[in-house]
């Protein structure tokens, strides 16, 4: 077991309340809105060719010119359409930036996803997740690109004041890095935390990298003890890492939350379904945490039950600095 590293860098300290829990109690009360987030293809194209790719599995459109999105956003918000969350993703999106620029014009607020090859522009109102798949060797390998992990760093050192997420996939290949790659993230200053989801399976693409069930579950359970460790760091909840467990995954995917709410459009405008993985995706076996998460902010009997776990918590804590003092 590899243990938290202790090091001169202190993470800030935060609430015991975040806006997480905030979100909860207002799904809680008032529901889930419909299309309040999504998903925007930026573009057709990427710098790399990873394995498994499943972008390349879909059938290619030509992508739409930034005044077809802008007439597009311009009908949408005649429409009442919220426009309130956007996550931009490709291909690889910060080879359009042009684009994202003028979504930031109307979402209230923006995430880009991106293989963290390229300069992160000086945007500071928008949250950055970078993927990295495991360790400099196993990604370098996977992402076909000699040198890719050390050009993330160095990218990732030389921004300034951006809000960036190492977003990583565990796959059959890369489960053993996990550990590692924690230890590593938490000790750069520069990264605010980290997330996990899990190959989904497309139809047409090797099986390989998909865990069974039972390893996944026994992964699962190992990001939780993780989850004791790094906290807030590890952006997963306990409560979303148990839903994804073999026991309740299908009871979580059958009524997928995120096919029902959010939006997907592909780089011509369409809208894609069931989700922005595409109609490959396999469901059953889905490993993006977003469905699984939605369901943990919005069960009321779970709710109820994570909320006074975290007061009682939180209590505890408190009592335990005041005895401190
Ligand atoms: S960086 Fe992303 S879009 Fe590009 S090839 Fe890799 S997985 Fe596909
Ligand atoms: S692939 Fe996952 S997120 Fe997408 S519709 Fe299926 S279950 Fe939902």
């Amino acid at each position: 077991m590899t243990d938290k590293p202790k090091t001169a860098f202190q993470r800030p300290y935060r609430s015991p309340f975040s806006l997480f829990d905030l979100a909860r109690i207002g799904f809680f009360f008032f529901g889930f809105p419909k299309n309040t987030f999504g998903s925007v293809d930026v573009t057709s194209e990427c710098n790399l060719r990873c394995q498994h790719c499943y972008f390349f599995e879909q059938e290619r459109v030509p992508q739409w010119s930034l005044e077809q999105w802008r007439e597009k956003f311009e009908r949408l918000k005649g429409e009442g359409f919220r426009f309130y969350q956007c996550t931009w993703v490709g291909g690889e999106p910060l080879l359009r930036p042009e684009l994202i620029q003028l979504g930031r014009e109307y979402f209230k607020f923006n995430t880009v996803t991106t293989n963290g090859s390229l300069p992160l522009p000086d945007w500071k109102d928008v949250s950055w997740c970078i993927s990295v798949d495991g360790g400099p060797a196993y990604h370098d390998r996977f992402r076909n690109q000699p040198g890719l992990y050390q050009t993330i760093k160095d990218n990732i050192r030389r921004s300034e004041g951006q809000r960036i997420t190492i977003a990583y996939c565990i796959t059959r290949q890369n489960r053993g890095d996990i550990e590692a790659s924690l230890a590593e993230w938490y000790r750069e200053p520069k990264v605010r935390n980290m997330v996990f989801s899990f190959y989904t399976p497309i139809r047409g693409l090797d099986d390989d990298l998909w865990l069974d069930w039972p390893e996944k579950d026994r992964m699962l359970d190992r990001l939780i003890e993780l989850k004791q460790q790094y906290g807030d760091f590890l952006v997963n909840t306990t409560r979303a890492l148990n839903l994804m467990k073999s026991a309740t995954a299908r009871s979580v995917t059958d009524t997928c939350l995120f096919a029902g709410t959010s939006f997907a459009f592909d780089p011509a405008g369409d809208a894609k379904k069931p989700c922005m993985l595409g109609s490959k995706a396999d469901c059953d076996r889905c490993g993006c945490i977003v469905p699984f998460f939605l369901r943990s902010l919005t069960d009321r009997r779970l709710v109820l039950k994570d909320l006074k776990a975290r007061l009682f918590s939180s209590l505890q804590r408190k009592r335990k600095r005041d005895c401190q003092r």
